[in-house]
């Protein structure tokens, strides 16, 4: 008899997800697949439920997972790396498989820019054959052209599940745009997991002082306390933009303001927060409207008068990941990454996503 496999499913905007069984599928040629050990929980699933970012549906939910291979294709040996791959092996993937094809994959070299990425969780139907496409399951079929990486025998799925796809999607864009020097002081707006691989890669990257903006307290404090960050401005004390952007001045020489602005907090109204958080001739990064919310006045006058340089970044491709599961073996011993975690069962989704989309825990991961 074929072994069944529980997921759990979005079937319709606003519904909870259903726990639905399929069997237990075998390697596609080229692929592999692996047993789940965690599937994380990001912001963007509460907007892929609430359709703010459309998907087909039925979807296994779950861009963003760890687990042990269970069945490999022949065809398949080595992970990106060139380390070989065998059953029993841990690993972390890519969540996205672009083309490789298209005028974005091969003209611009922007694969996150790719119009056909293939991306687990986000728009991959359950409705046909291998069904596991998403990580929110026991088991995830990886097809052909997934990037798969063997996690280092140092670093565990904690840690790497903690900053799942927040790591790899901070690293794009910092390392692709940001010029950081030592002395610098970079603000980072947004608490949740892609603010708080920010300020950690920041700090990395060179920063002097990494100021976190955000909220509530509790995630602030955890931020603290596992290294995160230098100091913090709680959004739920200095409620005024006003009042921040002179708490935050404050923080700087000459009162200058932040050399580097992170935007991780995906409220339209943050990126005009951040061209005055930002110093003249300063960076800014807007990586947290991965959401459409809409427009919002700026005030453009800002960006010519101090000559700001404004980058944005969408998402993240194989090299980011790659660079992301490289860097947790020495992350892990400067930051308790397994601290960000609260762990639901996965019969428990519907209770773990009401508590993200509530913001009452850092990152939410499934066991299935
Ligand atoms: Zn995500
Ligand atoms: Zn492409």
């Amino acid at each position: 008899m074929t072994e069944l496999i529980k997921a759990a499913v979005l079937t319709a905007v606003n519904k909870p997800l259903e726990l639905q069984e399929f069997p237990a599928p075998a390697p596609s040629s080229g692929g592999a697949v692996v047993a789940v050990a965690y599937a994380g929980i990001c912001g963007t699933d509460i907007h892929l439920k609430s359709g703010n970012l459309p998907v087909p549906m039925p979807i296994v939910m779950g861009h963003e997972a760890v687990g042990t291979i269970a069945a490999l294709d022949p065809a398949l040996s080595t992970d990106i790396n060139g380390a070989p791959l065998r059953v029993g092996d841990r690993v972390v993937w890519s969540n996205n498989i672009p083309c490789g094809r298209c005028h974005e994959c091969l003209v611009l070299k922007e694969r996150t820019l790719c119009k056909s990425r293939k991306i687990y969780g986000i728009n991959r139907t359950s409705s046909d054959a291998p069904h596991l496409l998403g990580g929110m399951a026991g088991q995830i079929a990886l097809e052909a052209g997934t990037a798969i990486i063997r996690i280092p025998d140092d670093v565990t799925f904690e840690e790497v599940i903690a900053l799942g796809c927040a790591g790899p999607t901070a690293l794009h864009g910092m390392l692709e745009n940001l010029t950081i020097h030592p002395g610098d002081t970079v603000a980072v707006q947004g608490s949740g997991p892609v603010g708080l691989a920010a300020a950690i890669y920041a700090k990395q990257m060179g920063a002097d002082k990494v100021i976190l903006l955000g909220a509530p307290a509790s995630r602030l404090e955890l931020a603290l306390e596992i290294g995160a960050c230098d100091e913090v401005i709680d959004m739920g004390i200095y409620t005024d933009p006003a009042a921040r952007l002179e708490k935050l001045r404050q923080m700087t020489p000459q009162e200058r303001g932040a050399d580097v602005v992170i935007e991780c907090a995906g409220v339209p109204a943050a990126v005009a927060e951040s061209l005055d958080l930002a110093r003249p001739n300063g960076q800014v990064l807007v990586l947290g409207q991965y959401t459409d919310h809409g427009a919002t006045p700026i005030n453009p006058h800002y960006i010519t008068k101090k000559q700001l340089k404004i980058f944005g970044s969408w998402g993240f491709a194989e090299a980011h990941y790659v660079k992301y599961v490289e860097s947790l073996s020495q992350l892990r011993k400067r930051h308790d990454l397994g601290a960000l975690l609260t762990v639901f069962a996965l019969e428990d989704v519907n209770d773990a996503m009401d508590t993200v989309a509530a913001g009452q825990c850092t990152k939410a991961v499934l066991r299935p």
